[in-house]
């Protein structure tokens, strides 16, 4: 009864605005607030500073799906996945992977970590980095250099822009590893085969304007990489450091805040090699936590900077609020 009251209420409401025609609901809830909402657009960037550096995480967009089982905790049942998500409030069937590129002004370049997934993800809301790379007072032709940690399609996506280089003036630098392994003609066929094949259409055009990197490698003065692999044969992170503060550049070394940090040693699917991967999230995060050590996750909610904190089993994800800005 209460509810064939309330209907009536509101379509009088509804009525008595400028147009029969709209939904009781909104009608009610414009006439309430008296505030129309803004035109304008999420700008989609966060800014921190890290001793000279100024560090901007960008996101690319974020993508509702299915999951996160079994995509996260492939070896290990429904239930016990479901059982840790509900503990942090998280459904068991949808999630939201998000795309976080990193931007670096080190004072004498600018540094772009990954590329986000590109052209071709635009019309589903992703592959913004160069609009909201504007958005952040920057163009993608001031960017100097691009690192790509490993190439996956949502990391190299956004390199090219049809057949241009997106970042018309940037040399590229990545892993030896990583390059030799995609761009061998062995992954031209079987299960690595689409990837392989973004990697020609997005990597290899620009191979001449690139350099590659070993565990330990230079990127510009403050940044070095880090052998990190499992998640492909050759992913690299990389450290920042200046004026004696770090951040680290972790990439896809753990994909879900709560699946890949709780349980660092579950199966992910998109992990190529499910132990390396499991064994390189235990011995990162274990030194991040011994030094409470910031990072920065290309698939960490946005604005995707935190810390963690080793528990008896796994780590707890600390997002960073003002850490960073005292
Ligand atoms: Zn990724």
């Amino acid at each position: 009864m209460a509810f064939a009251s309330d209907r009536r209420s509101l379509f009088k409401l509804a009525a008595a605005g400028a147009t029969g025609l709209a939904m009781p609901q909104i009608m009610v809830r414009a006439a309430a607030a008296q505030v129309p909402m803004p035109d304008v657009a999420d700008p989609g960037f966060s800014r921190l500073t890290l001793g000279a550096f100024e560090v901007t995480t960008i996101l690319d967009g974020g993508r509702p799906g299915e999951g996160p089982h079994p995509i996260f905790g492939e070896n290990q049942s429904a239930d016990d996945v479901a059982a840790l998500l509900a503990e942090e409030n998280l459904p068991a069937d949808r999630f939201v992977n998000s795309f976080t590129p990193v931007l670096v002004n080190t004072g004498s370049d600018l540094v772009l970590f990954d590329t986000g997934l590109g052209e071709g993800a635009r019309e589903n809301g992703l592959g913004r980095l160069a609009s909201r790379i504007e958005a952040s007072g920057y163009r993608p032709q001031d960017v100097t250099v691009v690192v790509i940690t490993h190439m996956h399609g949502d990391h190299v996506g956004g390199l090219m822009e049809g057949e241009d280089a997106a970042f018309e003036n940037a040399r590229y630098v990545t892993g030896q590893a990583e390059y030799d392994f995609w761009t061998s003609p062995d992954r031209m066929s079987g299960p690595t085969e689409n990837a392989a094949q973004t990697v020609q259409a997005k990597v290899v055009p620009l191979a001449d304007k690139m350099t590659f990197l070993d565990d330990g490698g230079e990127v510009v003065p403050g940044i070095a990489a880090m052998a990190a692999f499992g998640h492909t044969p050759g992913h690299m992170i990389y450290r920042l450091e200046s004026e004696g503060r770090q951040l680290f550049v972790l990439a896809d070394t753990a994909n879900h805040y709560i699946a890949s940090l709780r349980r660092p040693d579950w199966h992910v699917r998109f992990d190529m090699d499910k132990e390396a991967a499991a064994a390189t999230r235990t011995r990162v995060f274990d030194m991040l936590a011994a030094d409470r050590l910031p990072f920065v996750g290309y698939h960490m909610p946005f604005p995707a900077v935190g810390f963690v904190e080793k528990l008896d089993v796994g780590y707890r994800w600390i997002p960073n609020t003002y850490h960073l800005s005292l």
